[in-house]
């Protein structure tokens, strides 16, 4: 699986303390695409699934977001990782994708279906500049949240009314701004670590 980046703990893109999986590669190349660098596809960055989520697995996570890139350009891989972390009990699973569901669904691709078959939210949909949307988990209007699994569903409605958050991760010399961007939120570094619109603590 390609992967660009993984961090580990952020608050930013879902409820608890998560792991964020990167992958690279997309073919859509939005206009305003908050992850530029990882539209490309980079066969450096390959890497056996088992031997991805051998590293992982024992961080403490409560939760999963897996972005990009378009995580469903490698479903093959992508139904491996959400294997895995189901078969650990690990099923609050947030997938981004640029795809609708209908066009993922329409794919009859068993990797796919299994995928959408065990992980608790999608955000679907390509991310349109001029739907710009203050919202923690979409960047664009357009874009529809989907809650396959029930019993998170109230704490992600809770987590969305919170509104929006940034997480400042420093690695090495660069800062990761992870997050749906918000106006002056590069601002806001290193004065505060985790910026809320409406709490103060971070979660
Ligand atoms: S689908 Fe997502 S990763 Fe791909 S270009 Fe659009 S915003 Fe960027």
């Amino acid at each position: 699986m390609q992967i660009g980046k993984i961090l580990f703990p952020i608050s930013s893109l879902g409820i608890g303390m998560r792991i964020g999986i990167w992958v690279t590669g997309c073919l859509r190349n939005c206009k305003g695409c908050a992850n530029p660098e990882l539209q490309y596809f980079d066969k450096s960055k390959d890497a056996p699934v088992d031997d991805i989520y051998a590293a992982i697995k024992d961080y403490p996570f409560t939760g999963v977001t897996i972005s990009g890139g378009e995580p469903f350009l490698q479903a093959k891989d992508l139904a491996i990782l959400v294997r895995h972390l189901v078969e650990d009990d690990k099923e609050d699973i947030l997938v981004f994708t640029g795809f609708l569901l209908e066009e993922l669904q329409s794919k009859h691709d068993p990797d796919i279906d299994y995928v959408l078959s065990h992980i608790a939210v999608l955000v679907d949909g390509p991310f349109i500049e001029s739907k710009l949307d203050k919202h923690p988990l979409r960047g664009s209007t357009n874009q529809r949240l989907y809650f396959f699994k029930k019993e998170y569903q109230k704490a992600y409605e809770d987590y969305i009314a919170d509104g929006q958050r940034i997480d400042y991760i420093p690695v090495g010399d660069e800062v990761h701004f992870i997050g749906i961007p918000f106006e002056g939120f590069r601002e806001l570094y290193p004065k505060v670590n985790i910026r809320d619109s409406k709490k103060e603590d971070p979660v």
